[in-house]
């Protein structure tokens, strides 16, 4: 269950928020826990979480080890401030921030994976993509430009989001069967790339509006091994109910 806490909260947002969430979350839950705090955040949340099985990343990196990128952070760096995880490929990157393309995507999964970091890569197709019955040609597409470039070893090492765009921030989560069948095309792109053993072993989270009154639908699915969860991530209250749910 995961955390993306988008261009959220200070670093002292962050102390408090984690003073509050670690009283909350019982020991009677069975998930892996990651936030994705803003980078400046980065600090606080692994002091804040030291000694707890709750993991940190980073919502973003540049693939380059160092260099003349003004306003870009490394995957060496974020390893390097405690961060274990990060995200690749959020569509808001994709979309709005940085139009980042498929191949940017792949070259910043490898980055991370050659740093030490587990990468989430997130997939997922726009509204207009949804609309018009090209959502499945979207996930493929990204999954051919972006996933399929890593070898077998990478690819076992990843976890993938889908997160269609028009589900993102809008309140209207994608069905359990919407996101089941995208889970199901992800999983099948999986097995012709890199056969059946990583198709079944691969996480696929599902992420857009999740909230503790639709936690329990999706995670039904056997297909969705997990969440991304935005706005509901930056409660402490409402992200421990939807742990707990799930
Ligand atoms: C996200 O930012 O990845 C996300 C899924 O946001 P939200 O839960 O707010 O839709």
């Amino acid at each position: 269950m995961a955390g993306n806490w988008k261009m959220y909260k200070n670093p002292q947002e962050t102390v408090e928020f984690f003073e509050r969430f670690k009283l909350l979350l019982g020991e009677g839950h069975q998930c892996q826990v990651v936030f994705f705090p803003a980078a400046i955040d980065i600090p606080a949340a692994v002091h804040s979480t030291e000694g707890t099985a709750i993991s940190v990343g980073g919502q973003n990196i540049y693939w380059a080890k160092e260099g003349a990128y003004t306003g870009e952070i490394s995957a060496a760096m974020l390893h390097a401030a405690g961060a274990t995880w990060v995200l690749v490929g959020h569509s808001e990157r994709r979309h709005h921030v940085a139009h980042e393309t498929d191949a940017d995507v792949l070259k910043k999964t490898q980055a991370a994976l050659s740093a030490g970091l587990t990468p989430v890569v997130c997939v997922g197709e726009r509204l207009d993509e949804h609309k018009a019955g090209k959502a499945h040609e979207v996930l493929v597409r990204q999954f051919a430009g972006g996933i399929a470039g890593l070898t077998e070893e990478q690819f076992a090492q990843i976890v993938i989001a889908y997160e269609p765009v028009w589900a993102i921030g809008t309140g209207q989560t994608a069905t359990p069967q919407i996101a089941a069948e995208a889970h199901q095309l992800i999983r099948s792109e999986t097995e012709k790339r890199f056969g059946e053993d990583a198709a079944q072993s691969v996480r696929i989270l599902y992420g857009g509006s999740v909230k503790p009154d639709n936690i329990r639908g999706l995670m039904h699915e056997p297909e969705i091994d997990g969440t991304l969860v935005g706005g509901a991530s930056l409660d402490p209250e409402s992200f421990v109910r939807i742990i707990e749910a799930a």
